[in-house]
């Protein structure tokens, strides 16, 4: 097909900006907004190119395998899209107790899993002195294992109390960046606790994961700029970002869920913002669409979360509508989610899998 003059200077500049952001890892926010805007599928083949050969240079090909336990799913926050928010009366609550939680590591241990994460609701039940015991009793029992923590925001001193427990990571999705909208979707939190948050695990010397939703209502390509930027200074050792899907049981049910595509635009221009960053191709990826994973892993993403929750407990971590919870989501199936791993043409990974940013 013949193109315009127009056509060509604008295929030229797009080009342009995604060799540098290959080369010098970052744009200027005109610049990402202007490439957001753009950018095409054929260009969008050579940003994903890049980004792949981005994550290969300190990755290679592996893909870092993690055992995910949600131990409970009691919250006390008002997370407008959240199915296990604290208004959410249809789902049925549960907790593990330290036992259950033992044996699920011990179980994931088994398989050959190196990192545990342990996500729930921000649940009271579960104080410091709680968590410590059984993070310290993970470690006694795997001394050789991570333990990754998602329990959401606690203060300074709850934080560092866990860190000389022994936790390694965490993970606190700051959501979106753009404040009015945080507080729409949290009417009772402020944006800039959270960052405090964040900003507190890293000077604790957590390896610290960030992140946020894609397709939430509203948003434009600013919000994603401002996402992209507010992750750039953070400079998080994990990235956590997947679609908003939207949840039945929840006010937003009227919302549409984000897409694939943005997402995968996403996950493309974080790796080369970031390029020693652990990034998930996360479940609502996979949720979203049934090669989801295969594409995110390819343009870049170089972590999955295999679901060691005990399988009675599963699908009540009802975190949106058609959460993957079986088949290739599941710890279970790890000799099918090896394969699928392979076939894509990569390895999986067992090992402790610590982010490149620290070293
Ligand atoms: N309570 C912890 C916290 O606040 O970080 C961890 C649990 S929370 C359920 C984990 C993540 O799930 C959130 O950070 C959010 O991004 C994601 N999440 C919740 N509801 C979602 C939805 N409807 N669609 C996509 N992601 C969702």
């Amino acid at each position: 097909m013949i193109k315009t003059c127009e056509e060509e200077a604008k295929n030229k500049r797009i080009v342009k900006l995604i060799n540098k952001l290959y080369i010098e890892n970052d744009l200027r926010d005109d610049e990402l907004l202007w490439l957001i805007d753009n950018i095409d599928d054929e260009s969008k083949r050579y940003l994903f190119a890049l980004s792949e050969d981005t994550r290969r240079i300190y990755y290679g090909k592996s893909v870092y395998l993690r055992g995910l336990i949600e131990f409970t799913n009691y919250c006390r926050r008002e997370c407008k899209y959240c199915g296990i928010n604290v208004f959410n009366k249809s789902v049925k609550r549960y907790r593990l107790s330290k036992k259950e939680i033992l044996d699920t590591c011990i179980k994931g241990n088994e398989l050959g899993f190196k990192t545990f994460v342990l996500q729930g609701g921000e649940d009271p039940y579960f104080t410091d002195k709680i968590i410590c015991d059984i993070v310290t009793s993970i470690k006694k029992m795997i001394p050789d294992c991570a333990v990754t923590l998602s329990v959401g925001e606690r203060s300074y001193d709850s934080y560092k109390t866990l860190k000389i427990a022994g936790v390694d990571r965490f993970l606190l999705r700051h959501e979106t960046a753009n404040e009015e909208l945080y507080r729409w979707l949290h009417p009772y939190s402020y944006l800039h606790s959270r960052v405090e948050c964040l900003k507190n695990l890293k000077s604790l010397g957590y390896q610290t994961g960030a992140g946020f939703m894609v397709g939430l209502p509203w948003y434009k390509s600013e919000d994603y700029v401002k996402d992209l930027r507010f992750l750039k200074n953070l400079q998080p050792e994990m990235v956590g970002i997947g679609p908003y899907i939207t949840h039945e049981d929840t006010s937003m049910k009227n919302y549409k869920s984000g897409d694939l595509e943005t997402t995968l635009l996403m996950l493309a221009l974080i790796r080369l913002l970031l390029p020693k960053v652990l990034l998930p191709a996360t479940t609502a990826l996979g949720s979203i669409s049934p090669d989801g994973r295969r594409r995110g892993i390819e343009l870049g993403a170089n972590v999955i979360m295999p679901n060691l929750t005990p399988v009675v407990n599963r699908g009540n971590y009802s975190i949106y509508n058609n959460k993957k919870i079986s088949g290739s989501e599941s710890a279970e199936a790890l000799q099918m989610i090896k394969d699928d791993i392979n076939s894509y043409g990569y390895y999986c990974d067992m090992g402790r899998g610590d982010s490149k940013m620290i070293y």
